[in-house]
């Protein structure tokens, strides 16, 4: 792999997002397959890397796609993802995205709050027709991750409670232009302990048997995302044992079982490669510079984030380093403390774990141009997209009227 990596490094350059496809296959077939047997639908989280052949490949293995946009939306469409198999989900839809979602006949929305309900009734009543919905519960469990990603707590602004949505599914019974299908809860994300998600399953399998009694058939069971992937020496949870735990609960209930997985999907189906700049020293603190930085790989400077970094080729006695980028921030590093030997210029440095949440949160600060992205399929490499220029940075200002600064 080392030698692939170089060769890599020397067709497409640095800073560089490289994705295993096949291990996308393995991922989506292991989930899929733990719920064999049951009606279910694993609509891939968009929002972990949202690259058009990343879309389409999972696509193409019969996945469907859980948006937060109308751009997302629009990206599963374009890649080919079958529209009744899109969700809509997210705390602030704007009218033209509903108007949309609604338009392009999506499997359903995910609703987020009564005001959200009373805008898509609406909107569906603008065109005469049944808007199908889902509602996002939010059970009050503690899913035992980072804050920053913990979203099933009544403190986190996610979903209703189980009394509101109770309301809201009775009333959208009643709506001539509301057809409650589906029910979601999407507790956090790297959750690594099942004990939490059983007990939202199971909190929420209850609602589902509380709107059967009053005649609310709910079609679609919406587990949403979340399971945790190996970034350090993490002990994940085992696909099967959440299957299990995700059946159990709804055990006597005829659901079709929806599975909205991003992280656990891409993040270790990708790297993130970097060249290294300088070696310095500032008193007895090593770093290393990179020319990678977390307009690439924001991840460490958001949230902490370890990812496991590496030497290509290159041994040595090893001492601790700070792996820095060159932008203009104390908090640019990719990671701290990290064993290196010393590093010439040009080495190259592989960062782990990049597939999720890497390349989808990079940016343009300090104008760098976001980097190119690669596929790895059955042996051969085959460029996703191509790396910014700055002539693509500065189109949308070239376009505008400078005459009035004359
Ligand atoms: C972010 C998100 C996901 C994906 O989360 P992962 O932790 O990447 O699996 C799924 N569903 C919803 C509603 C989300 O917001």
């Amino acid at each position: 792999m080392s030698l692939d990596i170089k060769t890599l490094v020397e067709k497409y350059n640095t800073p560089l997002y490289v994705y295993d496809f096949d291990n996308i296959t393995r991922r989506y077939e292991e989930l899929k397959g733990a719920f064999d047997g049951k009606k279910s639908l694993v609509a891939y989280a968009v929002k972990s890397n949202s690259n058009l052949a990343v879309i389409r490949h999972l696509a193409k293995q019969g996945a469907g796609a859980d948006c937060v946009s109308i751009g997302e939306i629009k990206r599963a469409l374009k890649a080919g993802v079958e529209r009744y198999k899109i969700i809509f989900s997210g705390v602030g839809k704007r009218d033209d995205e509903i108007r949309y979602a609604l338009k392009e006949q999506i499997l359903f929305i995910n609703l987020e709050s009564e005001a959200e309900m009373k805008r898509v009734e609406m909107i569906a009543k603008e065109f005469d027709m049944e808007a199908r919905i889902s509602i996002r519960v939010n059970p009050n469990v503690d899913p035992k991750t980072h804050p920053y990603i913990s979203t099933g707590l009544h403190e986190n602004k996610f979903g209703v409670s189980i009394d509101s949505a109770k309301r809201m599914y009775i009333y959208a019974k009643k709506s001539k232009n509301l057809n409650p299908i589906g029910i979601h809860f999407h507790i956090g994300s790297q959750l690594t302990e099942l004990a939490p998600i059983a007990e939202a399953c199971g909190i929420v399998a209850d609602l589902v048997r509380s709107l059967n009694a009053i005649d609310i058939d709910i079609k679609f069971f919406d587990v949403g995302g979340g399971l945790g992937v190996v970034y350090d020496s993490e002990v994940t949870i085992k696909t099967e044992a959440y299957a299990l735990a995700v059946t159990q609960a709804i055990k006597g209930l005829d659901l079709t079982i929806v599975n909205e997985p991003g992280r656990y999907m891409m993040a270790n189906s990708g790297i993130f490669l970097t060249k290294v700049l300088y070696e310095k020293q500032n008193g007895e603190k090593r770093f290393v510079v990179v020319d990678g930085a977390m307009n690439d790989l924001l991840r460490p400077s958001l949230y902490s984030a370890y990812h496991k970094i590496e030497a290509v080729q290159r041994d040595g006695e090893k001492s601790l380093a700070d792996v820095v980028g060159p932008v203009c921030e104390s908090g640019d590093f990719l990671g701290k403390d990290v064993e290196l030997p010393i590093m010439n210029h040009n080495d190259i440095l592989v960062v782990h774990s990049a597939g999720a949440y890497g390349f989808t949160m990079s940016s343009n600060y300090n104008t760098r141009n976001r980097s190119a992205e690669v596929a790895l399929m059955g042996g051969e490499d085959y460029l996703i997209r191509q790396r910014e220029n700055f002539q693509d940075q500065i189109r949308l200002e070239e376009a505008c009227d400078t005459s009035w600064q004359s």
